[in-house]
């Protein structure tokens, strides 16, 4: 099988077996159902439910993620690795909740392509609209999986018109629902002519597959009862002259989706999506950089650090940087060279992230995803290679929409915040500006949730009780520029600068009208809102 991949791609056999990708969806549409299925497919969990079990089990260990629970999101991406056939399927978990963009857009920077999980009776949400346009920016392939159609949902064509619709994008049917509802049989695969007939006793059972030779083969209505067989022969026939046909390319592209139909807690039509992805991939692609992109077939190895979680172990204070290997074959033990300082680091205990839980990685492919633990070093946007400079390019950092003051209950412990706010702000959890005026930090967010987790982190992390408070900025602006023009702006508006975490100067305001003032004033100097992490 592993020649079928091989054949078919330029990139050496193990990495053109990699695909590597991420789950959009809006909460409650079933991610993490799909996941679990995905898992026990791919024979990394024996049985479904272990996922969440694990999961809880970890949850109750603290307030922080008792939190998380409560409010039924999750915080933190994480990865996983598992075969499916000869695939190995790196599935990169993005954070859910709309206060959390930031972080699931660098998620989105580390994958080749997502799955997009839509309720069948819900059909395009807010969150799901959102997550494309992150994954549109990038043009990234999307396959489309229609979940709940056990239950009452829309009809095939409205779901199909609303996605064409609203999210601009042509959709190529996979499959074809037969019934809703009570009444919902399963499907037809339009690209393997099959018929997929879902196990309503066994939740867990794969579908019987049967081998259909066409739409007219009276095969059809020994399984399918004489009216749904008509109401499905007459859809089809309709959606082939209606919709597009299935374009790889235009799939690749992003400007095309394939979309199944299916039932994820009835394990249906899972494989049917697996298969796809594995078909269609796409296999691991370029990596945008400076000075030049980086190709996975490369002898040599280029990680890019595009997320960093601290304290994942509550009994080891570490910090796991999320490494995407870009190009060449990565062993363990071996000595990278960190761009931004220009110090070799070896890497002797990376982990890979089998199912939930952690296991040494002795080798890594260009596709996959590695956890190197590690005291700080390594920051978000971070390059590690063999030596060559390089830089990632595309991982933005954004203005944070909401800035509010922080103090600490315990007026002795100045120092302990300071390190926990510089902590933040190195993993991306949050902004921390310091002002060039008077005493303490302003805290920056894109969404208000997260002012709870940094406060319950802090007194979780660093047993340090704080309190958020209002803040008399609103907006901050990253300032560049010249150096003498900088500093005539800065010694002109002292009460307005601020540094950020890596020293960059920031232009605060609760005014609109300040920052057009700047532009006017200041034509040497830049504001912007997003500012790319290097
Ligand atoms: P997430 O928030 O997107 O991760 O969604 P979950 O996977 O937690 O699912 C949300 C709810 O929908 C849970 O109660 C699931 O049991 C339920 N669910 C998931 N898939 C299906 C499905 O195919 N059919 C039905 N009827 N319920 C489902």
């Amino acid at each position: 099988m592993t020649d079928i991949i091989a054949s078919a791609s330029n990139l050496p056999p193990e990495i053109a077996r990699r695909r590597t990708f991420a789950i959009i969806s809006h909460p409650d549409a079933g991610k993490t159902t799909l996941t679990e299925k995905f898992l026990l497919f791919g024979g990394a969990i024996q049985m479904a439910g272990q996922v969440r079990a694990k999961g809880e089990a970890r949850r109750t260990r603290s307030d922080f993620m008792q939190m998380e629970k409560d409010r039924g999101i999750s915080v933190s991406a994480s990865a996983m690795s598992f075969d499916f056939g000869p695939y190995r399927f790196n599935l990169v978990d993005t954070p859910g909740h709309s206060d959390f963009s930031e972080d699931t857009y660098r998620t989105l920077t580390a994958v080749d392509a997502a799955v997009m999980v839509i309720d069948g009776a819900k059909g395009i949400e807010s969150q799901t609209q959102k997550l494309f346009e992150v994954c549109r920016m990038r043009d990234l392939p999307i396959l489309t999986f229609c979940n709940k159609m056990d239950r009452e949902s829309r009809e095939t064509f409205d779901i199909i018109d609303e996605i064409q619709e609203n999210l601009a994008i042509d959709v190529c049917p996979a499959s074809w629902p037969i019934g809703s509802g009570r009444d919902f049989l399963g499907c037809y695969d339009l690209l393997q002519d099959r018929l997929e007939l879902m196990d309503r006793a066994d939740r867990n059972k794969v579908a019987e597959s049967i081998e259909i030779n066409g739409l007219d083969d009276p095969q059809l209505a020994q399984h399918v009862p004489a009216e749904l067989l008509e109401k499905l022969r007459e859809e089809i026939e309709m959606a082939r002259a209606l919709l597009p046909a299935f374009d790889h390319q235009a799939m690749l592209d992003g400007t095309m989706t394939p979309i199944w139909f299916g039932s994820a807690i009835n394990s249906f039509g899972v494989k049917e999506l697996m298969n796809g992805i594995a078909k269609f991939g796409p296999e691991p692609q370029p990596q945008a950089a400076s000075p030049r992109a980086v190709h996975p077939e490369e002898k040599k190895v280029t990680g890019f650090v595009f997320k960093v979680q601290a304290n994942m172990d509550p009994k080891h204070r570490d910090r796991v940087a999320f490494v995407r290997l870009a190009s060449g074959h990565f062993k363990r033990g071996m000595k990278l060279t960190h761009v931004r300082t220009k110090k070799p680091m070896a890497i002797s205990n990376p982990v890979l992230f089998l199912a939930s839980d952690r296991e040494l990685a002795e080798e890594a492919w260009a596709g996959d995803i590695i956890g190197i633990p590690n005291h700080g070093q390594l920051r978000i946007g971070d390059t590690l290679t063999e030596g060559e400079v390089i830089r990632a390019t595309g991982i933005p950092s954004f203005a944070p929409e909401l800035l509010q003051g922080v103090r600490s209950g315990d007026p002795l412990k100045g120092k302990h915040l300071e390190k926990a706010l510089m902590q933040f702000a190195e993993e991306g959890a949050a902004k921390v500006f310091k002002p060039a005026f008077g005493s303490g930090f302003i805290v920056g967010v894109v969404g208000a949730l997260q002012f709870e987790v940094l406060a319950s982190r802090i007194e979780l992390e660093y047993g340090l009780p704080v309190r958020f408070e209002p803040s008399q900025f609103t907006s901050a602006r990253w300032a560049t520029g010249g150096k003498a023009a900088i500093e005539k702006f800065e010694a002109a508006n002292k009460q307005h600068i601020a540094h950020d975490h890596d020293g960059d100067i920031v232009f605060l305001t609760r005014l609109q009208w300040d920052i057009d003032r700047i532009g006017r004033d200041y034509p040497d100097v830049t504001l912007t809102a997003t500012k790319e992490m290097m």
